[in-house]
């Protein structure tokens, strides 16, 4: 049940910060994606292994083991594999795991690469669970075996693959079965980028996108960008229209706070969605332990959804810390939805603490 029904401003800014791809990234995002690993900002500890790995199998001659990288969506994980491909001047196919239906899909993809390319799958998570066994001996053994006709007459032909690397990207990689997360040589996690970080990213696009932005309005859009390279870029084009029809064009520590406090994205870059998860908790259970289900349920998003966007962020500015019992706020979370964190004991105590206790906003 949906306790909020008002989504008319909501689903504004819930696309604005949300990682996910929509379309509008759609169009500009293949000319901000880095092409070199030089020129990809941040997470360096990933790129350091990656640049080893590939100097390696360079220098050997041979096709860069599999590599797993997860972590949440708009971090850079596409953009990294398409970098990969880039510096190891291979061919790159793209799918992803919904894309991949049956075994007959995946034989046609891994029949078709040539020696050393390199298989994108994002959402790998998401491959049915035949169409995994398939890849079982195609990471480990180059070979596929295809069984065909029924009954006794069946027989199976094995086939084998040219070198190739398996690119693997998941929000989830606890959903990976076990003999498929081993087959990987390399597996990275993505973290979320500090707003230093997302800076000089805001700078870059702004700079390719033919933008005018100073330091300060960098820093501060920067910050409000939950971490996430997607979201950062994102905004920039929405300040920007401000900057356009309310400013001198310019991008500036004013004009960026005026246009995000228009787009109803906080000081910390929290919308409405996280404000609502962060009072639901708060307000209607009393601080948690509370369920993601039931969370999710109350303020009518899908639990997947707040889990793999919503909640990282939240969980590393420290406003929500996960329990076997479920989701609780901590007192930062109290302290910038401005409640007094006793209003939870006093309530208990009173009897008084019901689902539909407290304001909406
Ligand atoms: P994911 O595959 O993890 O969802 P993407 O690789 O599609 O994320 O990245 C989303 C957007 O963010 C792309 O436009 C990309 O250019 C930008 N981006 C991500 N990471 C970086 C980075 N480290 N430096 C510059 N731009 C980045």
């Amino acid at each position: 049940m949906a306790i909020y029904e008002d989504f008319g401003e909501e689903f504004i800014s819930d696309r604005l910060t949300s990682a996910e791809q929509n379309e509008e990234d759609n169009e500009t995002e293949v000319s901000l994606r880095p092409e070199t690993l030089d020129d990809f900002t941040g997470q360096t500890s990933v790129k350091e292994q990656l640049r080893i790995a590939i100097d390696a199998a360079k220098m050997r001659g041979e096709a860069l083991e599999h590599v797993l990288l997860f972590g949440p969506p708009g971090l850079g994980k596409t953009t990294l594999s398409q970098i990969i491909a880039h510096e190891m001047g291979t061919e790159i196919h793209i799918t992803s795991g919904p894309a991949i239906e049956k075994q007959g899909d995946l034989v046609a993809l891994l029949t078709n690469l040539g020696q050393g390319d390199i298989l994108f799958i994002d959402e790998i998570h998401r491959l049915p669970k035949t169409v995994v066994e398939i890849l079982y001996s195609a990471m480990e053994d180059k070979v596929i075996d295809i069984f065909i006709g029924k009954g006794p007459s069946a027989r199976s032909i094995r086939m084998p693959l040219k070198s190739f690397t398996l690119i693997g990207a998941t929000t989830r990689a606890g959903q990976l079965t076990q003999p498929l997360r081993a087959r990987f040589g390399h597996i990275m996690r993505l973290e979320l980028y500090t707003p230093e970080e997302l800076s000089v990213i805001v700078k870059r696009s702004a700079g390719i996108l033919g933008i005018d932005i100073n330091e300060e309005g960098a820093l501060e859009l920067a910050s409000r960008s939950r971490g996430t390279p997607r979201i950062a870029n994102r905004l920039l084009k929405r300040v920007r229209d401000y900057a356009q029809i309310v400013g001198d064009g310019r991008i500036d520590l004013d004009i960026t706070k005026y246009a995000l406090e228009k787009l109803d994205i906080d000081k910390l870059g929290l919308d409405n969605i996280d404000r609502r998860m962060l009072t639901t908790i708060i307000k209607f259970y009393g601080g948690g332990p509370v369920g993601m289900d039931t969370l999710a349920a109350t303020i009518g998003e899908e639990a997947i959804t707040l889990e793999d966007v919503y909640e990282p962020y939240l969980l590393q500015i420290g406003f929500i810390s996960r329990t076997p019992r479920g989701r609780c706020c901590t007192y930062l979370a109290y302290e910038h939805m401005g409640i007094p964190m006793t209003n939870k004991e006093d309530k208990k105590k009173d009897g008084q603490v019901t689902a539909f206790d407290g304001d909406d906003t």
